[in-house]
């Protein structure tokens, strides 16, 4: 795709159906818009991102006379719906439109009046299949039955040909142009293979489109003939210029007008790289850039869709993973143009491995070094190796590149690309062993050479990574010592380095915490774990209750040996106690159920077994990122093991 050049850039989601419930398939598209929204402001745009809601139409006017509401006191009722979801994904729409908008409708009507002048609207007599129950005209792909008649898809009823009155749209006027638009500009539908389709359907000849229903109430009337009703298409396109100024506010429609990025799901392209086009042309408007035709998201590869049952309701996951993991996820898994098999499994997998595991780990290791090693500010780094360097220009080769992809909407492979760059860095890091070298004051301005390009790596990855995971990346510039957000930066400002010797950072809070597969289908945010001390309690019949696990779930638990570095009371908790821990690379604060049977001076300076890898838990206020293990009977409790002989803090217990 060619780059963007001129200074503002305009995006656009559909306007969403205001009765559905949104789905993952609209977090979706608004997911990719604010994502590229965001890429554009940090590559010194001036950005227009607008979002909204199509509140108009038979459905909702029947939707509402079975609420007994008014169509739009049924739509002021849920349109809180998208709203709340838009802000719970942290979505930077600058407007949310809504079809019964004032402007909105006024704009319409003037629209309507002036393609009525110029003669590319027409009255005439629409003939079609009609359904009585529901009083509307069937559309026009709904199949012919083997009588030779139309069954309702609504109803199952059987529909009769009518005709009524309606205006038309000359869209047969327009084949011509519209052909020599895909000619010109092949850019306008992406990606490639939907243009193909979209120029031969329009090969195959275009019908003038009827644009008005007498038989639909709720919607824009015709200026002058109100027994008309503005139909689907023609007000809700639209949206697009209303929503920017047309008609109320000319300067911000100068600036944004036209649409860099009209984004769409594949089921609607046609009617936005046809019927939109052809209007523009005959309200002599300049035409947008690109209609970009993203995938879908199938559930058990089928199309998600109320009526199968298989709808996947975003909220569940954000309630127990905020909007970062969903946002990387949706954006990582696949190309934009292509559509998607959404599993539980997958998307465990990936946060887990992706984002736990290898930019979580990075991040946690290196800030807890430099706390430890450095008191949290580096000073007095040696100079750059051949190892050093690497990771430096490999960081300025990776930022030309993301910037490439994320200016041609190749979201996924940004991604891929910066996680490449992750796994590289964890790799310099393990060979480098700051760990040893932080044994030998000899080599200490190694090591501080070591972390320091860590933390630059990681301040660079993380500004990388704005776009998609924005509250993840403000978090780790904030962890970093950072004072402005990555947004105030300009990508072209954004060196490798940003992050210098004599920063003070933070230590890290767990970014990812890691979920099992059961606790989330439970859909609900996992309670946190009881103190160790609580757990396995015998049931009433005085048995254990066992699982079973296999050897690979069992590997799955990083068991580490602790030293004890400091122990204090919960305040308030008579059971509790508070543990700082060293397990060799980092220490840990953990909370523990034995006060009861431990005084916290009899635990400093021993040493324990704890899990290392289990999700952290806030018990009483406090957050415990590791787990002991206790041998339990009744009131009775000891901590296991004691060993024969010494061995360091973090040695694998296996
Ligand atoms: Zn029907």
């Amino acid at each position: 795709m060619e780059k963007t050049s001129k200074k503002s850039f305009y995006i656009t989601t559909p306007i969403y159906y205001v009765n559905d419930v949104p789905h993952i398939g609209h977090a979706y598209t608004t997911i990719i818009a604010d994502a590229l929204a965001r890429f554009q402001k940090l590559a010194g745009k001036d950005v227009f991102f607008l979002t909204g809601t199509d509140e108009h139409g038979q459905k909702i006017e029947k939707a509402a006379a079975e609420k007994g509401l008014t169509p739009k006191a049924l739509a002021d009722s849920v349109v809180g719906r998208a709203q709340d979801l838009w802000k719970a994904l942290n979505i930077s729409h600058d407007f949310f439109i809504r079809t019964t908008m004032d402007f909105h409708e006024k704009g319409v009507q003037k629209l309507f009046q002036a393609l009525v002048e110029k003669g590319d609207i027409y009255k005439g007599e629409y003939k079609g299949w009609y359904c009585v129950s529901d009083e509307n005209f069937l559309a026009d792909d709904v199949p012919v039955d083997s009588d030779g008649a139309k069954v309702c898809p609504d109803c199952g009823k059987k529909a009769l040909v009518v005709s009524e009155e309606t205006y038309f749209f000359r869209l047969s006027a327009y084949q011509d142009r519209l052909l020599a638009l895909y000619a010109e500009h092949p850019e306008f539908v992406r990606p490639q293979s939907r243009l193909n389709e979209v120029a031969s359907f329009v090969r195959g000849g275009l019908k003038d489109l009827s644009i008005t229903r007498t038989t639909v109430k709720w919607g824009v009337p015709v200026p002058g003939d109100p027994v008309h009703t503005i139909y689907v298409w023609f007000d809700a396109l639209f949206n697009y210029v209303t929503g920017i100024g047309y008609d109320w506010n000319p300067a911000l429609f100068e600036k944004f007008w036209p649409a860099d990025i009209h984004l769409v799901g594949k089921d609607i392209l046609r009617f936005h790289a046809v019927y939109w086009p052809a209007f523009l042309m005959a309200a002599d408007f300049p035409l947008p850039r690109t209609v970009y035709g993203h995938g879908w998201w199938l559930k058990d590869d089928t199309k998600m869709s109320k009526s199968k049952g298989n709808v996947l309701d975003p909220q569940a996951i954000l309630k127990v993973f905020g909007p970062d993991p969903l946002r990387y996820f949706l954006l990582r898994e696949i190309p934009i143009g292509q559509d998607g098999n959404f599993s539980h499994e997958g998307f465990l997998h990936r946060i887990n491995s992706d984002l736990a595991n290898d930019l979580g780990n990075l991040i946690q290791r290196t800030l807890t070094m430099i706390r430890n090693y450095f008191e949290g500010m580096i000073e007095g780094p040696e100079d750059e190796t051949a190892e050093d360097l690497k990771v430096r220009t490999d960081f300025e080769n990776l930022k030309a590149r993301v910037f490439d992809l994320y200016d041609t909407c190749a979201l996924n492979k940004a991604l891929e690309e910066i996680w490449a760059y992750i796994g590289a860095v964890n790799k310099y890091l393990a060979a480098s062993e700051p760990w040893i070298m932080a044994k030998d004051p000899a080599r200490r301005p190694r090591l501080a050479r070591v972390l320091l390009q860590a933390a630059a790596a990681i301040r660079g990855v993380s500004y990388l990574l704005f776009p998609v995971m924005p509250g993840s990346s403000e978090k780790i510039w904030g962890f970093l010592g950072e004072e402005k957000t990555p947004a105030a930066l300009p990508f072209a400002r954004l060196a490798f380095d940003g992050f210098r010797t004599g920063r003070k950072v933070e230590m890290p809070q767990a970014l990812f915490p890691r979920v099992a597969l059961k606790e989330f289908l439970g859909e609900e945010a996992a309670p946190p774990p009881a103190p160790p001390a609580a757990r396995r309690e015998p049931t009433k019949e005085g048995k254990q209750t066992m699982d079973i696990i296999t050897y690979d779930e069992f590997k799955r638990m990083d068991l580490r040996v602790a030293h004890i570095l400091k122990a204090e009371r919960v305040p308030g908790a008579t059971k509790l106690l508070k543990l700082e821990v060293d397990i060799g690379a980092e220490k840990r604060q953990m909370v523990a159920g034995i006060a009861e049977t431990y005084a916290p001076e009899d635990l400093v300076g021993k040493k324990l077994i704890v899990i290392v890898n289990l999700k952290p838990a806030v018990i009483r206020g406090v957050e415990s990122q590791a787990m002991l293990l206790a041998a339990v009977t009744g009131d009775n409790l000891a901590l296991i093991p004691f060993f024969d002989r010494d061995v360091p803090a973090g040695a694998v217990v296996k």
